[in-house]
Order: structure tokens, then sequence, then C-alpha cells
């Protein structure tokens, strides 16, 4: 696998050796064109030099072997190949070549530099010599040949001078080692740069991805360190908050799962309770109990009332389960809620003559339009007074109340019975919850009343409050939008 560090590194190398190497080239040809520019004008001022000292000799007529013999000299000490030539291309003397070999040179006339003096005053060349055979820099210079009339060189018309190439070359070879060598140099350096610039980039993404792999394997309480601002840091950060919701996600669902099977498991002892009684009691009878007059009645009454039990726990089961899979329609629309708690009094109108309890109405006439679902919120006050008719005594008063609170209109549900101690008030909404198992199973609740009157109160967009005090009573009450 190419990792993110080596495609960095690999790239950065890359850069710097292109541009090092045309960097280098581009000095290179550079310090060349230096060199020669710079060669070339020194030859053009060493033939002024010989063409004055020439001058010079002529005025005082000095024999040609002094002047041989100066030149010879010069030539030497500056490594420099002197040649005069007359006006024919003739060369009257030359530095390289011994004198007695003077007489058999080519003729110079056609050398491009000399055509060039001819025309400009002064040439320029740089060619391998066909004399000597070795690379050479050439200037020549065309003189003014009358001065020269009487002295040891009457013909002399060109003063050429060159230079071996080599003299240059090896200065070059030196330069282009060193731009090599700064080079290799810069190379080492952005390479070591590039590598730690890589390895800081590559830090945080390998870390990420070690984390990924965690998180894949169902480990979610490592965090990132989130060291930076960037891009880097930012996907750090949307990682951490990712494995956070994650962690919440799979907690509701372990927590939707333990409230699942516990809710099983109520619902298995619920329906248990019921059926063995039933049972029992059909055994009994069936053991010869049916033929006794004394008590067949009342056993076939006592099962009757335990299959009543168990048919009010299912019907609650039904509701419950179709109001939390959410198949539970609601139809909001306006209605008369203070005639909707006329009509519940006089339904529930035999229960509480039964138990000489008084249920009163406020506003006892009048309407008070709200905006829900009567169906349901005809069971959830029905719930609610059944449980005040239930847990209440003999001669008990429940109140039913509507009025406007704030905007909306308050529903409340207020008995003076024994009340709900404070510690059970909190969870008496949970489904199967009971103050009192017994006691709600001798008055034949669910355990579900108050749980579904929370549904449906919700379902409106509401919350349902209790009240109670111990020996007093309990009120409990919601709001509804009008
Ligand atoms: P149940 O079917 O047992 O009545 P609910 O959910 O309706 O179940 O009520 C839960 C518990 O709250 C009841 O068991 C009872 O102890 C208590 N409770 C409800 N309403 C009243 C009330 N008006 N007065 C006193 N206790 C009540």
């Amino acid at each position: 696998m190419r990792t993110i560090r080596s495609k960095i590194t690999l790239t950065y190398l890359l850069i710097t050796l292109l541009v090092i190497l045309l960097l280098g080239l581009f000095l290179a040809i550079e310090i060349e064109d230096y060199f020669r520019d710079r060669l070339l004008a020194q030859l053009q001022t060493e033939t002024s030099i010989i063409h004055a000292m020439l001058r010079e000799s002529s005025e005082r007529n000095e024999p040609q072997d002094h002047i041989v013999a100066y030149l010879r000299a010069h030539s030497n000490a500056s490594n420099l190949r002197i040649t005069l030539i007359d006006r024919e291309g003739r060369v009257l003397y030359e530095s390289w070549v011994p004198d007695s070999l003077i007489g058999s040179l080519e003729n110079h006339a056609n050398r491009p530099e000399i055509v060039e003096a001819r025309m400009r005053g002064i040439g320029k060349n740089t060619r391998r010599s066909a004399s000597t055979h070795d690379d050479l820099y050439y200037v020549a210079r065309f003189i003014d040949n009358a001065p020269f009339h009487n002295s040891a060189f009457p013909s002399l018309q060109y003063i050429r001078v060159a230079i071996s190439f080599q003299e240059v070359s090896h200065l070059i070879t030196e330069i282009r080692a060193m731009i090599v060598a700064a080079g290799f140099l810069v190379l080492f350096i952005i390479g070591s740069v590039s590598l730690v610039v890589a390895r800081r980039i590559s830090k945080p993404i390998v870390e990420i991805s070690s984390i990924v792999q965690d998180i894949k394997a169902g480990n979610l309480d490592r965090k990132l360190p989130v060291t930076s601002s960037d891009e880097v840091g930012r996907l750090a950060e949307l990682i951490n908050e990712m494995t956070d919701k994650l962690k919440a996600d799979i907690e509701q669902l372990r927590r939707l799962e333990r409230v699942r099977s516990e809710f099983l498991g109520n619902v298995s002892h619920e329906l248990r309770t019921p059926i063995f009684s039933l049972k029992g009691f059909l055994e009994t009878l069936l053991e010869g109990a049916i033929d006794d007059r004394n008590v067949n009645r009342s056993f076939v009454e006592k099962a009757y009332h335990h299959a009543s039990r168990l048919d009010a726990l299912l019907t609650d089961l039904i509701e419950i389960s179709r109001i939390e899979s959410g198949e539970m329609k609601m139809s909001f629309r306006y209605f008369d809620v203070a005639e909707l708690l006329r009509q519940l009094a006089s339904e529930y109108a035999d229960e509480t003559a039964k138990k000489q309890q008084h249920i009163r109405i406020v506003p006892e006439q009048g309407e008070i339009l709200v905006f829900g679902d009567k169906e349901r919120l005809r069971q959830a006050l029905g719930n609610l007074i059944d449980n005040a008719i239930k847990y209440c005594p003999t001669g008990a008063k429940i109140e039913l109340r509507a009025g406007e609170k704030d905007g909306k209109v308050e529903v409340t549900v207020e008995d003076n019975g024994p009340g709900i101690e404070k510690e059970h008030l909190p969870r008496i909404f949970e489904r199967f919850y009971r103050v009192d198992k017994n006691r709600s199973r001798e008055v034949g609740g669910t355990g579900l009343g108050l749980a579904i009157v929370k549904h449906i109160v919700e379902a409106h967009g509401s919350k349902i409050t209790v009240h109670s005090e111990i020996g007093k009573g309990t009120a409990f009450s919601f709001e509804l939008k009008r």
C-alpha cells in the first residue's frame, strides 16, 4: 500500500529534483556564457596591448628577433596564442609554432575571426584549431598598417590572440560540481523536512483509522484527540460526535429491549393470576362442587369475576399496545368539554350511587370549547373517574372541573379519598405500577389505567400532573388547547 506519507515525500522530492535540475542547467549555461564573454573581452584588450607594444617597438626600430622574443615571453606567461597576419592572410608570426614552420602554415584569410575583423575592425570566434587541435577562443583586430611600413613586420594587418578553452573548462567543471553538491544538499534538506511534514499530516489519519477499526469492532469508548482546527481536526471532532451518538443510540436500544422484556414478564405474570384462579374454581366445580347447591352458584360467580378481570386486562393491553405502536389514529376537533364531564358523571351515576359517593361538576352549566380527540379524552377521563370511585371510600366526594388557565383549558378530576404517598407519585403512570397490589386487584384494577391516560394526554401535546395528600385526596389535571 502506498501511504500518504510516502506519497507526500515522493512528490516533494520529485518537484525539488526537477527545480534543481532546471536551475543547475540554467546556471551552468549562464556561467559558461559569462566566462566566455569575459574571456573574449579580455582577449580584445590583449590585442590592443600587443598593438600598442608593436607600434612602440616599430617607432624605436627594434629588430625582429627582439620583438619575437618579447611576444614569445608574453605568450608563455599568459598562456596566449599570438598570431600576426598580413593583408593577404599569410601568417607572419605564430607563438605556438616554431619559426621554421611558419612558412608552411595555411593561409588565414578565410578564418571567420579574420573575415569579421576585416569588416568590423574586431572579429571573434570559438572553434577547434586546425593547427593545434585544441578548442580555442579567437579574437582578431584589424589595424592601421601605415605606422608599420618601416618596422620588422612591414605588412602587418591583423593581430590575433587565442586562448585554450581548457583553461575555462576546468573552472566550469568545478562550478558544475559545486552546483551538483548544493543540489544534493538541498534535496537532502527538503527530503528530511517533507518526511517530517508528511508524518505530521499522516499521524492523525493513522489514528483516525485505528479508532474507526475499533468502532467497527464495537468499542465506542475511545476518543480521538482533537489537536488542530483544520480539516483533519474537524474530521476527528465529527468522528467523536458520531461515536457519542452511536453510544447514546445503543444505550437507548438496550433500554428499550430491557423495558420490552420487563413488560413481557409483567404481562405473563398479570395473566397468570386470573387464569390460575379461574382454573381453580372450575376444577373445584368439576370435582363435585357443581352438585353442592350451597356453593356452586358462588363458585361460578367467582369464575366469572376472574374471567371478567382477564377480559379487562386484555382490553387494556390491546389498547396500550395500539397506542404505543402508533396504530391509534387521533381525530382532533372542537368540542364542549363541560358537556363531556356532565355525560361522564351520568355514565358513572350507578357506580357512585352504590358507594354513596357524590360527583360535582364545575361549571354545572354552559359550554367550554376545547380542541382534541373527544373519544380518547372520554376514555382518559373515564379511567381517572373510575380510579377515584375505586380507591375512595363510601360517601366520598369527586369533583370534575374544566376552566380557563393561561389561555388554555385545565381539566381536573379530584377526590377527597385516601391520597397517594409521595414516594409512589413519580411511578404511578408506569405500566403495571400499583401502590397496593392486593387493593388494586380487589377493586378490579389492571395497573394500566394511568399509563393509558398519560399516553392520551401526551398525544394532545400536553402533560398529566398529579397532586395528592395522604388523608385529604388526589387531583389529576391536564391542559387542552382551546
Ligand atoms: P389500577 O388499575 O391499579 O388502578 P392505575 O394505573 O389506574 O392502575 O393506577 C395506578 C395506582 O395509582 C393504583 O394502583 C392506585 O394505587 C393509585 N391510584 C390511582 N388513582 C388513585 C386515586 N384517585 N386515589 C388513590 N390512589 C390512586
